[in-house]
């Protein structure tokens, strides 16, 4: 079922609500609330799901994959500190919400999905809604996207199992890369490029995503 692309008062509110909910749960950056209380996350997810859609909580998607839980999203964006116009690199493009978020946050995004049927969806549906991501790719983002490097951020939306090399050669000096590493259980981790050869890492507590897939996985 395709949605009708309408977004009205009511949803406006449950979105507030959302942001508040987030807010209570510890985000404080006030651009990124700002930019969740702007994207329409019902119009990302199938219609049949649309009430649910402003409930803090992932949802399933096509290709069996998920539209992450609102305050994952928040706290991935918090961690990445976006700039206006910071170049961001995104690994799974899914639905395109978070996508959306970086867009609000004014970032110039680059994006990477291995299953082609969101690659499609997320490429009609995002510019339909007024986001207009700078590149949008069909493939492995294990790989990062080498002919668009060095990015200011990039962020990993599904659990990797280990840290892809190629991501981390693709920062720019002083850039972070936001992933969740782990197999079941991931353990939010930033890693932040302090010279050409050395990283800093932190750690920010468990989730849980669908994993990242290798090419022919
Ligand atoms: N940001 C998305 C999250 C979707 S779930 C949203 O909120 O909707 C994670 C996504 O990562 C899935 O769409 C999955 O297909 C994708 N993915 C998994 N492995 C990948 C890989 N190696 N390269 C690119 N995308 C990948």
């Amino acid at each position: 079922m395709t949605n009708s692309l309408k977004d009205t008062p009511r949803h406006q509110g449950l979105r507030n609500q959302l942001v508040q909910i987030i807010a209570k749960k510890g985000i404080k950056n006030e651009k990124v609330l700002k930019a969740m209380s702007k994207v329409p996350r019902h119009l990302f997810m199938d219609s049949a799901l649309e009430i649910h859609a402003y409930e803090d909580k992932p949802f399933p998607i096509a290709a069996d994959q998920t539209i992450s839980q609102p305050y994952t999203v928040a706290f991935q964006t918090e961690l990445l500190d976006v700039k206006p116009q910071a170049k961001i690199l995104e690994i799974g493009t899914g639905s395109g919400y978070q996508t959306a978020v970086l867009m609000e946050m004014e970032a110039l995004v680059y994006t990477v999905e291995r299953q082609n049927e969101l690659y499609k969806l997320s490429k009609l549906v995002l510019p339909k809604l007024g986001y207009k991501p700078r590149y949008m790719k069909f493939g492995d983002g294990y790989i990062g996207l080498e002919e668009y490097a060095p990015f200011d951020g990039i962020i990993v939306t599904a659990g990797a199992p280990l840290i892809p090399k190629p991501l981390l050669a693709q920062l720019k000096i002083g850039g972070k890369l936001v992933i969740p590493v782990g197999e079941n259980i991931q353990i939010m981790t930033v890693l932040e490029r302090v010279s050409e050869k050395e990283f800093t890492k932190k750690e920010y507590g468990e989730f849980r995503f669908v994993p990242l897939l290798k090419d022919k996985e």
